[in-house]
């Protein structure tokens, strides 16, 4: 018998994604499949429906997990939500603002873009006029762009569009399970998300939760949704009632998810939460005591997704191959026009720990010394200060 040919490098994954995955779950990921159509799947499917409405803050019947990663949630909303010759506004200031726009353009819809530096979070007044000015029928924002590390709360666009009459769409992939959503207070319709990311699992499954108006609005539409894979009309009889046959579900993904929400649940998520805002403050004030600069204002960022500045004359990805060397840590660079700008430094689940940011922070300067940035003060010791204190 051939031994197994799978053997991967213990990294530890401090990068946006896919991130650390919780012991726990591989463990379950093992166990037999069932079939997609058996009753102790559609027991696991519940399970996981009422853990991602706890993730998601929402009451929200539809509340389920599709087959695909984060961008076929992504897919799901538009394709559902967004009607051909249908106006929608996209706010666009990174990477993925820019996704959803394209999604929409290939949509056939008129893409009204509100643009900003990527970087800069979209001052919410201003999109709340221009949503009253532009009337659309759909909104898109990123709650937690990737890849900028701003975090846009959304609440008062959320209300302008409800009473412009249009839908909201938020993009929840980095935030699920390691910031507070809040889907129903802030008045989010659509949010979709990703396993691999807040909710430390593998990839493969993408959330997704619709509230009751946007359901009502799918049903009153005339036209069918293009994509035959993500219509979410048609899943609805595969999770809920008839449970009909459309597509083989995941079902080991499934396993997974169930048992990484409840490893959210154990702990409480508003400790895990409070867990990734220890961490992050924790690895600002190093960054900072080092004289490196974060892109995101202080008011705006990320907890689980930091963005600090590359310094002058140092090379981005030989740091980074240089941790990886040092210490098999995995981090991330910038996307776009912060290529080579901004390091992307993921801090969640199962290493958003006093132990583990000290371990990151050591590596990090030691790799930015390595190559030549001399720092304004030592990262480390700041790091053990603050954590004493902290987390
Ligand atoms: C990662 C990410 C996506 C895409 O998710 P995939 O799982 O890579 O398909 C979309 N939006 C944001 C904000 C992300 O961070």
């Amino acid at each position: 018998m051939p031994a197994s040919v799978i053997n991967p490098p213990r990294r530890l994954l401090f990068g946006p994604g896919p991130t650390m995955v919780d012991p726990r779950v591989y463990e379950v990921m093992r166990l037999p499949v069932v079939g997609h159509l058996d009753p102790y799947f559609f027991e696991v499917v519940e399970g996981v429906r009422t853990g991602l409405r706890t993730a998601f803050g929402t009451r929200n019947e539809f509340t389920l997990a599709m087959s695909g990663t984060g961008s076929a949630g992504m897919q799901a909303a538009v394709a559902n939500f967004v009607e051909a010759g249908s106006k929608m506004l996209v706010l666009v200031n990174g990477f993925f603002g820019e996704r959803i726009a394209e999604m929409g353009r290939r949509q056939g819809a008129e893409v009204v873009r509100l643009e900003k530096a990527w970087g800069v979070a979209t001052v919410e007044e201003e999109a709340a006029e221009w949503i009253r000015r532009e009337r659309p029928s759909v909104v898109a924002y990123v709650q937690a762009e990737t890849s900028t590390g701003v975090f846009q709360s959304g609440e008062q666009l959320c209300a302008a569009a409800h009473e412009a009459g249009a839908l909201v769409i938020a993009d929840c992939v980095t935030s699920l399970g390691a910031m507070p959503v809040r889907v129903d207070e802030t008045g989010i319709d659509v949010a979709y998300s990703c396993t691999q990311k807040g909710l430390s699992c593998p990839p493969g499954l993408a959330p997704i939760t619709v509230s009751p108006r946007a359901m009502e609005w799918l049903k009153a539409r005339k036209s069918t949704p293009a994509e035959w894979y993500l219509d979410l009309q048609l899943l609805t009889n595969y999770f809920e009632g008839a449970r009909r046959y459309h597509h083989t579900a995941p079902v080991s993904l499934f396993y997974g998810l169930r048992q990484g929400l409840a490893v959210i649940e154990e702990e409480g998520i508003a400790r895990r939460w409070e867990r990734h805002r220890r961490s992050h403050e924790a690895f600002v004030r190093a960054v900072e005591a080092m004289g490196l600069r974060l892109l995101a204002a202080p008011e705006d960022r990320i907890w689980n997704l930091n963005t600090p500045c590359v310094p002058k004359g140092v090379d981005e990805l030989k740091v980074r191959k240089r941790m990886l060397a040092l210490a098999d840590i995995d981090i991330a660079g910038g996307l776009g026009p912060l290529a080579g700008k901004v390091f992307r430094v993921g801090i969640m689940g199962p290493l958003a720990t006093a132990d583990h940011v000290a371990a990151l922070v050591e590596t990090f300067e030691q790799a930015l010394v390595e190559e030549g940035f001399e720092p304004a003060g030592s990262g480390v010791q700041a790091v053990r200060e603050g954590l004493l204190t902290a987390v």
